[in-house]
């Protein structure tokens, strides 16, 4: 075994194989692999060794992709057979909603270039003759996916990882792991101690372990999968003795299970509710190729609806029952990135789709770590994408959620339920009482919208026959009314949503944004390192505000901050909820060593209160003694003012385009300032509103989101940053040199925003195709409702020869195309003269 490599992956499944297999193809050649038992010891040995494309993540889509067309070419370049049987996979759909969701995935599939064809029940029984077509409304059918044997792909990568010089060590176990003051990293094993640059986690299982010996809480735990395997039934094995094609994979999503043609019989694979979590403490020491006791009960209304669906599955005994340990992050998506707080430690792990995703992660973290950045937007799957929140207790609900869910419609508006609520902001009563429907984000509760209270969506609108899943709608609130019904369409919560906006626009409306992330920076060295991190100038003078973003080296956009000069050294940093570990991590990493810049995370030091609406300085002048006239607190300025006997810093900024403020306010006096501009705003009608309110007003401003408008895969001036981009500062800034070269090359992107016309009951949601004369020419990023310019819009990406004002283009929104019109940005009060007013 070498002491010294560049990278040391530990973890010999198909993931870390598949890892050292592309950092050799990306010149990485001084890399080992260290692998406590064989290789293909832990999960990788009894998955079932499908490879499903269907996924909604852009991202994972992406990543399934890769690994699809990568398994196609191994035993070409390696000799190694990987049985890879591209036999299709068919989706079948009992319900409208679940054509609503291929529908839409097929929109998403389309963007990334994955085929789909869909089926109608007739043609579903001519490629799979034993299925039963009862009740089937149509089907969505994968022609390039099948499945393959895991531990002959993970040979077959070995293999290729050998011959261009990474090293295997078998039966070798990783001890310990500590960084030394250089950032080397020093991996010890039972073996002797190897030094490196890098390491890679790769330990399936064992994640949470491994991630232990560096101080990491992992949200990774595994929950226990079954599969059954039947014995031979004799129309099968008629059907392959006539050379009769395989039938293909067949899943019955509103039932929750695949099932595929193994060795003459069937193999039938449920993802049941109940299923628990395991290893909550890792592993036992020795375990290799461990299987649990099956529990068949669990299984038993899968295994009906499966004998209904195919009865041959009910006709033959059963062979073998496999129970093993899957591992599931809260999201059900796999964590692919570098570690927080750790330079240089990268993570492979969580993957519960493994098989199919371990080439597409490989080929991303090998990119990442050998350049610097992954060239897909992997925001769907980065490890930072939760926080410390994500501990022991929420994983074991949010993990077994995420596993019970796999079938469930993807609902876009959809709120799961588990480990909820977890934080509250102290207004949280408050809204509640006034009727807070709500969601989450990082772990949050944010009201999204509010229902009146006699609002009640008839049990008759709920209810689906025949379906396992039927999981169309929040739970029922304390007073034992659902509110909320989940839809690729508009839903019950349209109108009300419509009402928020309208009274925000005429009126007065408080929202909660305490979910932001807040970062101070100080100290003498703040000033100058800010302006290095981002495009835009930082503000000069105290009590500015700016929109700056964080470039990545090769000019995309890594992170965007509302940057507020509080003092000559202290510098506020706002950005998005969800980003807070990310975005902290990022500055983190980026900070000088010579101590002359503090940061801090504040983000549960502040509670944020939005006051937005023509009223709102009426409101808020009856609280303060600070003049809020324009030319006193002008549009992107801040000022600490006092609201009562509270405080606040109140920055005039907002995501909805209107007159208003941020209130920045101590969160344990929260509770405090929302009574007072309640009651401060009661002569003009202050009400809350939620952020579906606020997601519809944004789009009408042409205000971008990352990862949406906003993402690494686009020059930040293709997504239409031209403000906040000062090509021209005279400081450098992370990324100007090489988006300066892209511009030079030419953009292949540019933002519009469009009208989109004829639509009755569907806007577009983003991950919409977009057409010109038939040819797929773009993609949509986000889309709704316009309530404020009365017009269904979309925001996207198209090439820039078409992205000239009042060009004609189409979308297909759930299968149905509409023409949409490319219109100027922001086409509520283009002039800013609301915010200015
Ligand atoms: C019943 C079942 C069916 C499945 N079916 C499918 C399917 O059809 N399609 C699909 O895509 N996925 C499927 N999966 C999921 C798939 O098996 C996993 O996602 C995948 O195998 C994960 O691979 P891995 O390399 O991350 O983990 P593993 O295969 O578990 O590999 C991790 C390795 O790390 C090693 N290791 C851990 N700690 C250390 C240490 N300290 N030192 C050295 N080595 C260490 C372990 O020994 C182990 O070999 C299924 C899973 C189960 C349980």
């Amino acid at each position: 075994m070498k002491t010294h490599a560049r990278v040391v992956v530990i973890g010999g499944g198909v993931v870390g194989v598949a890892t050292l297999y592309h950092l050799v193809k990306k010149g990485i050649t001084d890399a080992v692999l260290i692998e406590r038992r064989e290789l293909t010891s832990g999960s990788t040995w009894h998955a079932a060794g499908l490879l499903p494309l269907f996924n909604m993540s852009y991202a994972v889509g992406q990543i399934h992709k890769y690994s699809v067309k990568l398994y196609d070419t191994l035993e070409e370049e390696t000799g190694l057979n990987v049985g890879f049987k591209k036999v299709s996979n068919i989706r079948l759909a009992r319900t409208r909603d679940r054509m609503d969701e291929y529908e839409y995935y097929a929109g998403v599939a389309e963007t990334i270039g994955i085929n789909v064809n869909f089926l109608t029940p007739e043609e579903v029984k001519e490629i799979w003759p034993l299925c039963e077509t009862d009740g089937i409304l149509g089907a969505i059918q994968h022609p390039d996916d099948g499945y393959i044997q895991p531990a002959d792909l993970t040979q077959a990568l070995a293999r290729g990882a050998r011959a261009g010089g990474g090293e295997i060590n078998r039966f070798t176990t990783v001890t310990g792991i500590t960084q030394k003051p250089n950032g080397e990293w020093v991996v010890a094993t039972d073996k002797g101690d190897i030094t490196s640059e890098h390491v890679v986690s790769a330990t399936g299982n064992f994640a949470r372990k491994t991630a232990e010996m560096v101080g990491l809480d992992l949200p990774v735990i595994p929950v226990e999968h079954q599969f059954i395997v039947t014995e031979p039934h004799p129309e099968i094995v008629a059907r392959q003795k006539a050379g009769l094609p395989e039938m293909g994979v067949l899943r019955e999503s509103d039932s929750s299970w695949y099932l595929r043609e193994e060795n003459g019989g069937l193999l039938l694979g449920p993802y049941e509710a109940g299923a628990p979590c395991c290893y909550v403490d890792g592993p036992a020491k020795d375990c290799e190729y461990e299987l649990f006791q099956e529990d068949l009960d669990r299984l038993a209304p899968h295994i009906e609806t499966a004998m209904e669906r195919v009865p041959a599955f009910g006709e033959v005994g059963v062979k073998e029952v496999y129970n093993g340990a899957i591992c599931y992050t809260p999201d059900g998506s796999p964590m692919v990135g570098p570690a927080w707080d750790l330079k240089n430690f990268w993570i492979n792990e969580g993957h519960s789709f493994g098989i199919t995703a371990a080439g597409g992660a490989g080929w991303q973290l090998a990119e990442w770590i050998a350049e610097g950045e992954p060239s897909i937007d992997m925001t769907g799957v980065d490890p930072r994408r939760f926080g410390p929140y994500a501990s022991r207790g929420y994983l074991r609900a949010k993990n077994e959620e995420a596993y019970a869910n796999v079938f469930t419609v993807h609902y876009p508006d959809e709120e799961r339920q588990a480990a909820r609520p977890l934080k509250r902001a102290p207004c949280y009563d408050r809204m509640k009482a006034l009727g807070a429907v709500f969601g989450s984000v990082y772990g949050w509760e944010r009201p999204n919208w509010f229902a009146p209270a006699d609002l009640e969506v008839p049990a008759g609108e709920l209810e689906v026959d025949d379906v396992i899943l039927n999981h169309n709608h929040a739970p029922a609130d304390e007073t034992g009314k659902v509110k909320e019904k989940w839809s690729f369409r508009r839903s019950n919560y349209f109108e009300h949503v419509g009402n928020e906006c309208r009274h925000v626009s005429t009126k007065v409306g408080l929202l909660d944004m305490s979910a932001f992330s807040k970062f101070e920076v100080s100290g003498p060295g703040a000033e100058d390192w800010l302006e290095g991190l981002v495009a835009n100038r930082v503000p000069k003078k105290v009590g500015r505000v700016n929109l700056c973003h964080m470039l990545t080296k090769n000019g995309g956009v890594r992170a965007e901050f509302t940057i507020y000069r509080k003092s000559p050294r202290d510098f506020y940093l706002v950005s998005a909820g969800a980003f807070e570990r990310h975005d902290y991590d990022y500055l983190e990493k980026a900070l000088p060593s010579d101590g002359s810049v503090r940061l801090q995370k504040v983000t549960t030091q502040y509670g944020v209160l939005v006051l937005a609406g023509p009223k709102s300085r009426d409101v808020l002048a009856k609280l303060t003694d600070q003049d809020l006239s324009n030319a006193a607190f002008p549009w992107l300025s801040g000022r600490f003012i006092n609201v009562g006997p509270a405080q606040a810093h109140a920055l005039r900024v907002n995501f909805v385009g209107e007159l208003g403020w941020e209130l920045h306010h101590p969160i344990e006096m929260q509770t405090t300032i929302f009574d007072l501009l309640m009651e401060a705003g009661a002569e003009f009608d202050i009400k809350p509103f939620g952020i579906r309110a606020m997601d519809s007003m944004r789009l009408e401003k042409s205000y971008r989101l990352i990862p949406r408008e906003l993402s690494i895969e686009y020059a930040a001036l293709e997504s239409g940053l031209d403000r906040f981009v000062r090509l021209d500062k005279n400081v450098d800034f992370i990324g100007r040199d090489a988006l300066a070269a892209w511009k030079e090359k030419g953009f292949k992107w540019q933002f519009v925003t469009m009208e989109v016309s004829g639509i009755t009951d569907a806007d577009a949601r983003g991950s919409e195709p977009i057409y010109k004369d038939g040819a797929l020419v773009g993609r949509a990023t986000s889309g709704g409702f316009g309530w404020r310019v009365g017009k269904s819009l979309a925001l996207a990406m198209v090439p820039p020869a078409l992205a000239v004002i009042g060009t004609e283009l189409e979308i297909k929104i759930l299968g149905e195309m509409h023409k949409a019109t490319v219109i100027p940005e922001s086409p509520f009060d283009p002039d800013n003269e609301r915010l200015r007013a």
